[in-house]
């Protein structure tokens, strides 16, 4: 029986649920009246249900779809301005017990290079990040209770906040590793962690289940319950997501926002990111061996219609995807971007994108300084901001201030304060003279006139050498 209340996996993201509002979708998707009060709703920038968006998912009307796409754009300048935050993957291990058919670390493949980063080498690493300039990072690593204990990850944790070199910090680490225990939940959240990000793959069970068929990933309840686990360990920022081309995308789309509903009513806070991976290839890994990849359409649909139906969230995209596909995005809702990213353990240390430890074909591989500068010249306002969570503004304090469109006052201002330092500190002499011109422009765009003085103030103290101010 569908519950979003009930804490049971397949309780939540219940199968006949999904079946019906697939059905219910496809019966009126041509139902005009229905789909202009379900647009009238979504214009209240309140979210809509599974079932309403899945309709609007199902519609095949050009007009609507273009309605669509500009409601998108505005509700993300609505909560979120022209802000897009940087952050950048770190790879840690590729050691893995799992089997996931669709990662080129799952335990089978013998030839893949198997490495861990030593403390030396986490050192390095986030020595080359902060050296173009990153913040914030979301660290990955395979299943491995041998190779990658939780010890492990919090000693890398420890390790990188601990680095400080010449005006560089990484002030947030978020954390994408597999499904724990409610009591390394605990010591994740005591390590200081940002966001705990873990993707669904698929919400079909039977699908997960073939797609899994060894490891401890293979239990479908336990990974769909992590959130449950996490936010009962004390983790409120959680970050979901799918893998699209695993599964039919309307099934995948349907279970994903029943999942952040389920969030919502069980803990009073949804979750706090949504990214939007599509399968590539990768070592071992042909993406057509999976039949239900998505084109770009179907993709920016997604994208908008993910940003209508819970609007509050951060939505990510990844360097899977090309620049061209990343810009259009952008315009669709996407607030987070990674760049520069390495996906192979160890990658960053090196002048060369090494391969050979990939987890997936990096599609967009410009560098941090041209893509900061590409998002200027469309009008975005690249941001370092990390303040939120270590204001303590995390979880329903975060989302409050999203709904109460307080961010121009706050997020606002430190955007423009850390793409100073960003500008000071790594910008080439291109892009810091087009930041330097967007910040004096942006700077009149502060509501209230005492917070846009004392951000004048910080930005003069930047250039004068001090470092990470926050409101
Ligand atoms: N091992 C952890 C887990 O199982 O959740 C950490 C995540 S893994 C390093 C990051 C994500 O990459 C996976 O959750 C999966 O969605 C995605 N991924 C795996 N193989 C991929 C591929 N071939 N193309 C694109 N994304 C892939």
């Amino acid at each position: 029986m569908y519950d979003p209340r009930s804490l049971k996996a397949e309780e939540f993201i219940d199968h006949q649920e999904i079946s019906d509002t697939l059905a219910y979708a496809d019966e009126h998707k041509a139902d005009k009246g229905l789909i202009e009060a379900i647009l009238a709703k979504a214009e209240e920038r309140k979210g809509l249900s599974h079932r309403e968006a899945s309709v609007l998912l199902a519609c095949e009307d050009k007009d609507i779809i273009e309605r669509l796409y500009a409601l998108a754009e505005q509700i993300k300048k609505d909560f979120y301005g022209n802000r897009i935050v940087l952050f950048a993957p770190l790879y840690l291990s590729n050691y893995c017990i799992n089997h996931c058919t669709y990662c080129p670390y799952h335990a089978k493949n013998k030839h893949i290079p198997r490495k861990k980063l030593t403390q030396e080498e986490v050192r390095s690493e986030v020595i080359a990040l902060q050296d173009m300039g990153h913040k914030r990072l979301a660290i990955e690593a395979g299943e491995d209770p041998i190779n990658n204990p939780i010890e492990y990850i919090l000693e890398c944790i420890d390790t990188i906040y601990s680095i400080k070199h010449k005006n560089g910090a990484i002030r947030r680490v978020n954390v994408n590793i597999a499904a724990t225990t409610v009591e390394n939940y605990r010591r994740l959240k005591e390590a200081g962690i940002g966001t705990y990000i873990l993707f669904q793959e698929t919400y079909h069970k039977e699908s997960y289940e073939l797609l899994h068929p060894k490891g401890p990933k293979h239990d479908y309840a336990y990974h769909t319950e992590a959130m449950d686990r996490a936010m009962e360990g004390g983790i409120d920022d959680v970050g979901l997501g799918v893998l699209f081309g695993l599964e039919r995308y309307r099934y995948e789309f349907a279970g994903l926002l029943m999942h952040a509903e389920h969030l919502e009513a069980v803990h009073g806070v949804g979750p706090h990111t949504i990214s939007v991976p599509r399968i590539k290839h990768a070592d071992d890994i042909d993406p057509s061996a999976f039949d239900n990849s998505i084109d770009d359409e179907i993709f920016a649909r997604l994208i908008a219609l993910i940003r209508i139906a819970v609007p509050y969230t951060g939505m990510i995209i990844s360097t899977r995807e090309s620049e061209k596909v990343r810009e259009r995005a952008l315009h669709l809702g996407i607030s987070q971007i990674s760049g520069a990213s390495r996906t192979s353990v160890g990658g960053y240390g090196e002048e060369e994108r090494p391969t050979d430890t990939e987890q997936f074909d990096v599609s967009d591989q410009r560098t941090l300084d041209e893509v900061i500068k590409w998002l200027m010249d469309m009008g975005f306002l690249p941001s370092f901001c990390t303040a939120c969570y270590r204001a303590g503004r995390t979880g329903d304090r975060f989302m409050e201030l999203c709904k109460a469109k307080q961010i121009q006052n706050c997020c606002h201002p430190n955007a423009l304060m850390t793409l100073k330092e960003y500008l000071t500190d790594y910008a080439s002499p291109a892009t810091r003279r087009v930041g330097e011109e967007l910040i004096r422009r942006e700077l009149l765009n502060i509501p209230k006139e005492a917070v846009r003085q004392v951000c004048a103030a910080r930005l003069k103290k930047i250039e004068e050498g001090e470092r990470d101010f926050r409101f």
